[in-house]
């Protein structure tokens, strides 16, 4: 079987720098990658080719054997031999983002740290603004304590795999080459056990619902990620376990809004009140309070509360609650109410001191005409 030039697969001059070579690899990885093709047999193929080009060419003393004497020369320069590490380095590096880490050919995995978790939690504003401790059921793959995550029965250990002597993978010659494939008989751990464990059927981990009490402080806001360190899924062959992420969302309120560390709200006022001044009772998350209303108030006065809002999460002075007048127009009024309304129109009808915001509106637009 005669083999492309590997200048030629990866489609980069001879020249081309370290990050030519990855960019343009990652471009072939990507595109052929079998994850993605599932329904293109040449996709592997081609997969494989592009990844056995850039293993050679991304190692300076492998693509200077390879560029001396061809494949030949990388054959020769102890390709064959190659414990296959590199070649996962180069995998956790170009695919690390993408795949999540996991390696195309599902063979040994660097980390054991178990995956992270992440719980979409919603509660009140009134707990956002004053912290709460929550209790949550999370489903949850643990270390099996029978085993204590070996997966091997008690008093027995995993041994090491002898198809592969411990390497996760076996090497088969095609050709020229070696090409590394998982070992089969440990799924490519390198281990394998051969009493295992009845609890976890060998799998070192079972599934398990826990409860945990999740701290929520004061001031949080939609969009927060509390992280709890360790409390994700269990990792494998006693590895890490991952973190488990609580996300939250805060409920949308009757009363209030939130903006950052203010709160607002509307106060409805009647027009008795706004007129002759008064008193009226603003709801606060600590309790009502009365403010005076001045004579006079018009719709959109804000009352400002200090310190009556939301202390921040990342520490900052207390914000204040913002209490919007909204001056409210009588409904159904009887007969009578509606003369005693009319007299007074009467009383107070053209004196513009009385209503000198309209006043000087009829004033604006009459300019405005005026201009044109
Ligand atoms: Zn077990
Ligand atoms: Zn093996």
């Amino acid at each position: 079987m005669s083999k492309r030039d590997y200048y030629e697969i990866l489609g980069v001059q001879k020249s081309a720098s370290s990050d030519d070579l990855k960019k343009s690899y990652r471009k072939l990885a990507m595109k052929y990658h079998p994850d993605r093709n599932s329904d293109d047999p040449s996709a592997p193929e081609k997969f494989k080719e592009a990844s056995e080009a850039y293993e050679v060419l991304s190692d300076p003393s492998k693509r200077n054997a390879y560029d001396q004497f061809g494949h030949q020369g990388v054959d020769a320069s102890g390709f064959t031999g190659s414990t296959g590490e590199g070649f996962n380095d180069i995998f956790g590096d170009i695919f690390g983002d993408i795949f999540g880490g996991g390696d195309p050919f599902g063979r040994r995995q660097r980390s054991n740290k178990g995956s992270d978790l992440q719980y979409s939690m919603t509660i009140s504003l009134e707990d956002a603004v004053k912290g709460v401790t929550e209790k949550i059921a999370i489903p949850a793959l643990e270390s099996c304590s029978s085993c204590g995550g070996t997966g091997a029965k008690a008093g027995s250990s995993p041994v090491t795999c002898t198809s592969c002597g411990g390497a996760g993978q076996v090497r088969t010659q095609q050709g020229f080459f070696s090409v590394a494939q998982t070992c089969r008989p440990c799924s490519g751990s390198g281990q394998v056990i051969e009493d295992p464990c009845n609890k976890c059927r060998g799998q070192g981990r079972i599934e398990n619902r826990k409860t945990l009490s999740v701290k929520i402080p004061a001031g949080v806001d939609t969009g927060d990620r509390i992280r709890l360190s360790g409390e994700g899924e269990a990792g494998f062959n006693g590895g890490p376990s991952g973190d488990l992420f609580v996300q939250i969302k805060v409920l949308p309120h009757d009363v209030f809004e939130r903006d950052g560390r203010h709160l607002y709200c509307e106060a409805p006022i009647t027009f008795i009140d706004a007129t002759l001044g008064g008193e009226i009772q603003i709801p606060t998350l600590d309790g009502k309070v009365k403010i005076k209303i001045p004579e006079g108030t018009q719709t959109g006065k804000l009352f400002r509360l200090r310190g009556k809002g939301i202390s921040p999460i990342r520490g900052g002075s207390t914000g204040d609650l913002l209490c919007r007048a909204v001056i409210e127009t009588p409904q159904n009024l009887t007969k009578d109410q509606k003369k005693i309304l009319q007299d007074f129109q009467i009383s107070i009808d053209n004196n513009a001191k009385h209503n000198p915001i309209k006043d000087e509106w009829f004033d604006k637009v009459k300019s405005f005409f005026e201009s044109k």
